[in-house]
């Protein structure tokens, strides 16, 4: 059955699980990630489709139905899953996508890794994805595709169906000219992106510098720009910007310019944060502190996340602040993903070392400076951790959004606790009353996590409060809201043509 709405995706939208020796297909465990969100407008059309890989030990024959039709509290979809051998996925996601394309995105230039990429085979993939999208989409449709690693679907798509609307979402930042022309497929890229109907990002810089990007390359003029809204406004900080491009003209065609800040489920995070368990669990993190203030960090293992700058400001805090051993532990979480990765690797080797040095050097019996978790922790158990927190200390050196200190504010129903946030992150543009850093500068680190500690409860409150708001109004309704997929979607029923 042909689909109103196709979305790409490279993740599958949901666990495949064994049960009785039978695979089954579970939601995903967590709800806080932006599967649920997509699959959500699903409901807004009469039938929708997924795209996503599936490893496959021999891809012309996989051991799988290629695609499956679901029904459930999401409505009705079919989800394609393209059968890709081991290699096709190590090539397209660990190396290009993760060692040149990561690199660039965040702005560590010299991280970037050109030499084992294969491109034919990033193409091909993409391609592959662009067909089951083509197959799938019924006339008129949407596609909504998601995310770098899938960067020449639009390209592609709009060659097999030119009849079909195409919208693109960036979850990461997106870089200035110098930076992303770096890329020798940067031509290629951009005119993808550019046979798109909307290209969506997080906030007005990454937009801006979209625009930048592809009037170096191509004749693009700008049509509309407007004013940010003031919600996203933060004067003097590092992402700001006053005004955004929001429509090209690209060879007659027009190109709209998205801004949509994703956002996170608050009305399901303050339920989790109120639950008996969790009070009851916070009361258990509390007892075992002590006296001791709690300082929490949470992050994937990523040279982005600034994790082991971090830890050396955590360092000097001690160092020149006797008087807070013993007064403070730091929990750093830091879940690492890919393993066989070894930018990874490295990364983590170099957290445990630095952890390991600031424990041993001013640990007792009684007292350890640093928890440092490698494994990831249940959001259930996370929201615990997060409502017993004093600070979240949140610094990476670039991230597109950061969720996590959103969800630490949205789990702070107690309306105390201190958010130190990087102003290098993109949800800086919206969280002004955090305390802001630059994880680029010792001394701005060492003077916020010292100013956070300190801070007395009026303060404390009177900026959670506005944290709150900000991030209440801005949730992750407000973000479906904003990429305005409903809008170019045919309403259920609405009468329409198969493919
Ligand atoms: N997360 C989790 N358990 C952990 C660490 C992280 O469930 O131990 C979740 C966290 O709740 C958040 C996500 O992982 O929803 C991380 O998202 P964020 O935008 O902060 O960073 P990303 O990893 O996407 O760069």
């Amino acid at each position: 059955m042909s689909s109103d709405l196709v979305i790409v995706y490279h993740r599958q939208p949901y666990e495949e699980v064994e049960e009785g020796g039978k695979v089954v297909l579970r939601e995903n465990k967590s709800p806080n990630g932006i599967v649920p969100t997509l699959k959500g407008f699903f409901g807004g059309v009469d039938h929708g489709a997924w795209i996503a890989w599936k490893l496959a030990e021999d891809t012309s024959n996989p051991e799988f139905e290629p695609v499956v039709e679901i029904e459930d509290d999401y409505g009705r979809y079919s989800v394609s899953r393209l059968p890709l051998s081991a290699d096709q996925v190590r090539e397209f996601y660990h190396v290009t996508s993760k060692e040149a394309f990561w690199p660039i995105l965040h702005g560590f230039k010299e991280r970037y890794n050109y030499d084992p990429v294969d491109w034919p085979n990033f193409r091909e993939v993409n391609w592959r994805f662009a067909e089951a999208a083509a197959a799938e989409a019924a006339q008129g449709a949407l596609v909504w595709v998601h995310d770098y690693n899938l960067w020449l679907v639009p390209g592609y798509l709009r060659r097999l169906r030119p009849d079909v609307k195409i919208a693109f979402f960036h979850h990461t930042p997106f870089p200035a000219a110098d930076v992303f022309n770096m890329l020798p497929w940067r031509k290629e890229i951009v005119d993808s992106l550019l046979a798109c109907d909307s290209v969506g990002f997080h906030i007005p810089r990454y937009a801006a510098n979209f625009v930048q990007v592809a009037r170096s390359l191509r004749d693009v003029e700008v049509t509309r720009r407007e004013a940010v809204d003031q919600s996203l406004v933060f004067e003097g900080t590092a992402l700001n910007e006053r005004s955004v491009p929001t429509c090209l003209s690209v060879e007659g065609r027009e190109v709209g310019v998205v801004v949509a800040p994703v956002g996170v489920d608050v009305a399901h995070i303050e339920r989790r944060a109120r639950e008996d368990a969790t009070a009851e669990r916070v009361r258990e993190i509390r007892t075992e502190l002590g006296e001791a203030k709690l300082v929490l960090s949470v992050g994937r293992t990523d040279y982005t996340k600034g994790g082991v700058e971090q830890l050396q400001s955590f360092e000097r805090l001690l160092d020149r602040h006797p008087d807070l051993r013993g007064k403070v532990r730091l929990m750093h979480v830091s879940v690492s993903a890919n393993r066989n990765m070894k930018a990874y690797e490295d990364i983590q080797n170099e957290i445990e070392q630095v952890a390991g040095r600031i424990n041993g050097r001013f640990g007792t019996l009684g007292w350890q400076p640093i928890a440092l978790i490698s494994r990831a922790i249940p959001f259930a158990e996370l929201v615990a951790y997060y409502r017993a927190a004093d600070v979240a200390w949140i610094t990476p050196l670039a991230d597109g959004m950061n969720l996590v200190a959103k969800e630490f504010v949205a789990s702070r129903v107690d309306g105390d606790g201190v958010l130190v946030l990087s102003e290098f992150a993109g949800a800086a543009v919206q969280m002004g009353s955090a305390v802001i850093t630059n994880p680029f500068s010792n001394r701005a680190m060492d003077e916020a996590i010292r100013a956070a500690l300190e801070m007395d409860e009026d303060e404390r409150r009177t900026r959670m409060r506005d944290l709150r708001a900000s991030v209440a109004r801005q949730d992750i309704a407000a973000w479906g809201e904003a990429v305005g997929i409903s809008r170019m979607t045919p309403a259920p029923d609405a009468p329409r043509t198969a493919a």
